[in-house]
């Protein structure tokens, strides 16, 4: 098999993450079996599942069923609120990695922050045991807001990863300037705008007819050349090639200037102070 792979990012543990992956959200396991096995025939190594898609035993099909041996795929996923205590992690990450058939999880996450739950920091205190035995590669959150990560902070916890809805409308720039004074990666989810107009916007279709590629290949190499790791999900298979074969051309510093200039704030998404799972 010859295929070409994305870059990957070296998170702060030394773990390595790659830059683009596939989302597996509102798959349902038949599909995600499906889906997965083909993405990673194609080249896909990181998949971003979660407790709350219901899809974990479908995507662990597709590892099984994949000729990628496991260890060269990154597998991410989340837990929901009912799991936020120091021992709740350990068993959210059991049934997880039983959902999924594997023996260890690349990056498991906090799924949303919950803070009227008030227990996150506790799941991520927890995590660090799964890290030091091995069953995790990388602690993870997501959905985390400044004020959530500096609490994280305040008790000498720094996560590698936080996935948070990002893109060229919505850049998030407060979030990310604190990643990188902590050295944390930043996950875009909702990487193509979820179907909404981002991949009409003017700008958008603008540079893509100027760099013959598609809308979302612009957008995708956009987020992977401000250092955004990407998990865009397609179900079909032109689509899966097509987001996955923006390695080839770059966007030079106006243009990416000029993408990140589409920011028109926070307003419309899911506030992570209110919503949460
Ligand atoms: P995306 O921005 O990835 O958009 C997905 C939509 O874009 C689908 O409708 C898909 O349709 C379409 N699409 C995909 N590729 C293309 C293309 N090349 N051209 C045009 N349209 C395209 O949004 P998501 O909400 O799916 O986010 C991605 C992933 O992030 C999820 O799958 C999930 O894994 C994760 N996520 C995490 C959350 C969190 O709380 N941490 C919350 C929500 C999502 P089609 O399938 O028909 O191709």
């Amino acid at each position: 098999m010859n295929v070409e792979l994305a870059p990957v990012v070296t998170l702060r543990n030394g773990a390595k993450m790659p830059l683009l992956g596939l989302g597996t959200w509102p798959m349902e396991n038949a599909e995600a079996a499906e889906v997965v096995e083909t993405a990673l025939d194609m080249g896909y190594r990181l998949i971003d599942t979660a407790e709350n898609y219901g899809n974990e035993p479908g995507v662990g099909t597709a590892i099984k069923r994949s000729a990628v041996p496991r260890e060269e795929i990154f597998v991410t996923t989340k837990f929901n609120k009912q799991w936020h205590s120091y021992d709740g992690v350990e068993e959210a990450f059991e049934a997880s990695a039983r959902r999924l058939g594997v023996e260890y999880i690349d990056l498991l996450m906090v799924h949303w922050p919950v803070p009227e739950q008030d227990r996150y920091v506790d799941a991520v205190a927890g995590m660090a045991k799964l890290l030091a035995d091995g069953r995790i590669r990388a602690i993870g959150v997501s959905n985390f807001k400044p004020t959530h990560l500096r609490r994280l902070f305040d008790s000498g916890l720094v996560p590698e990863v936080n996935q948070i809805q990002l893109d060229p409308l919505h850049t998030r720039p407060d979030i990310v300037a604190l990643h990188r004074e902590h050295g944390i990666v930043t996950e875009a989810w909702g990487p193509l705008g979820r179907g909404g107009a981002l991949l009409q916007d003017p700008t958008i279709t603008a540079l893509a007819e100027k760099h013959g590629r598609t809308p979302a290949q612009i957008v995708l190499r956009w987020h992977t050349l401000v250092g955004n790791v990407a998990i865009p999900k397609s179900s079909h298979p032109d689509r899966l090639a097509e987001n996955l074969a923006i390695f080839d051309f770059v966007l030079g510093r106006e243009e990416l200037d000029a993408l990140s200039a589409l920011n028109a704030g926070d307003e419309g998404l899911l506030d992570a102070d209110i919503f949460g799972h």
